[in-house]
């Protein structure tokens, strides 16, 4: 069974999340897999958190997965959609949907990654989650 070990991944960068961030640069989002179990885990880490192991390698993802749990936050009246994203390889990532209109994210709902530069620093870009129009 999956852990309940989700976070949110901030851009600061630490060691064991640098492949993360340099595959997130080229607009791919990578996940973390065991070299010895096999297990994908999240967050990104130095140390499997299933088998101890620090053999971890990086692997693609698809970038689609569904709407797990959502909630939208409303400061000076700007909305901004946090919700954790369920990927189709099976783990739930913390994030931000960016959405038109906020209140038509629902739990279920298809989404897919988007690659947005850092507003602090443009240098870095993040990846967030927008919703999928089509129905594939
Ligand atoms: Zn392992």
């Amino acid at each position: 069974m999956m852990r309940n070990t989700d976070t949110f991944v901030t851009a600061t960068a630490v060691p064991e999340t640098t492949p993360f961030w340099q595959a997130a640069q080229r607009d791919r989002l990578v996940l973390p897999r065991c070299g010895d179990c096999g297990r994908l885990h999240w967050y990104p880490r130095g140390i499997c958190p299933y088998c101890l192991s620090t053999s971890i390698a990086w692997q693609d993802s698809a970038g689609r997965g569904c709407v797990y749990s959502v909630t939208i936050f409303q400061r000076d009246g700007e909305k901004t959609v946090i919700a954790y994203v369920e990927l189709d390889e099976g783990l739930r990532l913390l994030t931000k949907i960016l959405a038109h209109n906020p209140a038509s994210i629902a739990i279920g709902q298809r989404v897919e990654v988007v690659f947005v530069p850092d507003t602090d620093d443009q240098q870095q870009k993040i990846p967030f989650f927008r919703p999928v129009l089509d129905k594939t």
